[in-house]
């Protein structure tokens, strides 16, 4: 799956010679920036994915405390975390499920922290065999924690090795071939399976039977974002001021990864126009240059809406088509784009696919050509 952003063009301030004025016009919805200029110039170092992951890695909250909101998952995961210790067994197995960058990752490490044991990362996709799960599995220390990310999208025979292996830690391994093809149970140490997935209806349910502990983790609001940019500020040596964080964390589509990524953005925008502090004014100056909009909508947000709208008359449309009208794969629109877009009521699901609702109309300043007639 492509992360969002991660092909984005953009603009070099400095040459852009943005202005920090002019920028805010109410609509009804959110506080809706003019970001129609265009600016030219060189394009901006692209964000990509490496770039994301040591963002990610040097941000990374390392405790319960730490971690900013997601209060009654804290406390339920704090709690189920004290008594394992307490009756020194593992920690039943744990599924995180949420779109990208809302924290399931960090919440893994911060759980194998908590508990005192290692931690071994790996992805669904990466596990081509059933054989690479067993030595994988086989090699965890008593308690340790296995950490796959993306977990629906495991390949069925090197699933079916996880329920043995979940259940009552063992691992059916197949010795022979053919007629002399016999099941040996292996025994292995008592370990914390934690899995993470953006769509956990794609999980089997025989899998998804496995957790003992099934969390979902929503969209941060806009007072926790606040707090994630002014941790990962100091972090990084930024000076932000509460209403420069504000403006930020209101663009973020209520996620900490979009947040730390735009405070990066505007320290680079700050520098260049040699602020020293990000005010709420660098902020919306850096945000109109990076074509985020009042609802922290980037340019394929408006894309998809504008596709439903314009192409398809408001929908009913269906992913695969609206994929190829804005020309991103199926998945990253179901992943990445749409389940902000539809908590926040821009789009709706029906049986017979996406529609935009009146929210979308106004925001994008277009008129219902049924309200026309
Ligand atoms: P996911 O695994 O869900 O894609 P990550 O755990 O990798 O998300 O989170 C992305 C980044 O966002 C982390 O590196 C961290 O800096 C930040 N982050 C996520 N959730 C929180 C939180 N609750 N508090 C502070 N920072 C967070």
């Amino acid at each position: 799956m492509r992360d969002r952003n991660a092909n984005k063009e953009g603009r070099r301030p400095a040459e852009g010679g943005v202005g920090l004025s002019d920028l805010e016009v109410q609509d009804g919805t959110c506080v809706q920036s003019r970001a129609t200029r265009k600016v030219d110039g060189a394009p901006r170092p692209e964000l990509s994915s490496e770039d994301d992951r040591q963002l990610d890695h040097s941000l990374r909250p390392h405790s319960l405390a730490e971690f900013v909101g997601q209060e009654r998952i804290k406390k339920v995961l704090g709690m189920s975390i004290a008594a394992a210790r307490q009756r020194g067994e593992a920690l039943d197995h744990v599924l995180f499920s949420a779109p990208p960058g809302l924290g399931k990752t960090s919440l893994a490490n911060i759980v194998a922290r908590e508990l005192g044991v290692n931690l071994r990362m790996t992805s669904g996709p990466a596990i081509e065999r059933a054989g690479d799960l067993a030595a994988i599995v086989s090699d965890l220390g008593e308690g340790d924690v296995l950490f796959i990310d993306e977990i629906h999208r495991l390949a069925r025979p090197v699933e079916e090795i996880l329920y043995p292996a979940m259940e009552d830690f063992e691992l059916n391994i197949v010795v022979g071939s053919g007629m002399g093809a016999r099941t040996m149970a292996l025994s292995v140490k008592p370990f914390t399976m934690i899995g993470a997935t953006t769509r956990s209806g794609l999980l089997s349910s025989p899998l998804r039977d496995r957790f003992g502990q099934h969390y979902h983790l929503d969209f941060y609001g806009h007072d926790d974002l606040a707090r994630i940019i002014k941790r990962s500020a100091q972090l990084l040596g930024i000076r932000i001021d509460d209403e420069g964080a504000f403006e930020l964390a209101s663009r973020s589509r209520g996620t900490p990864r979009i947040a730390n990524r735009l405070l990066r953005r505007v320290r680079d925008f700050a520098q260049v126009n040699e602020a020293s502090l990000v005010t709420r004014e660098v902020a919306l100056g850096a945000l109109e240059l990076l074509e985020i909009d009042a609802c922290g909508f980037d340019k394929m947000d408006r894309a998809i809406l504008l596709a439903i709208i314009d192409k398809f008359d408001g929908g009913p449309v269906g992913v695969d088509t609206l994929a190829a009208a804005v020309g991103e794969e199926s998945d990253t629109i179901g992943d990445v784009y749409e389940p902000y877009l539809l908590q926040e009521g821009f789009i709706a699901r029906t049986a017979r696919g996406r529609i935009a609702t009146q929210r979308a109309y106004t925001h994008l300043n277009r008129a219902r050509s049924d309200t026309l007639l």
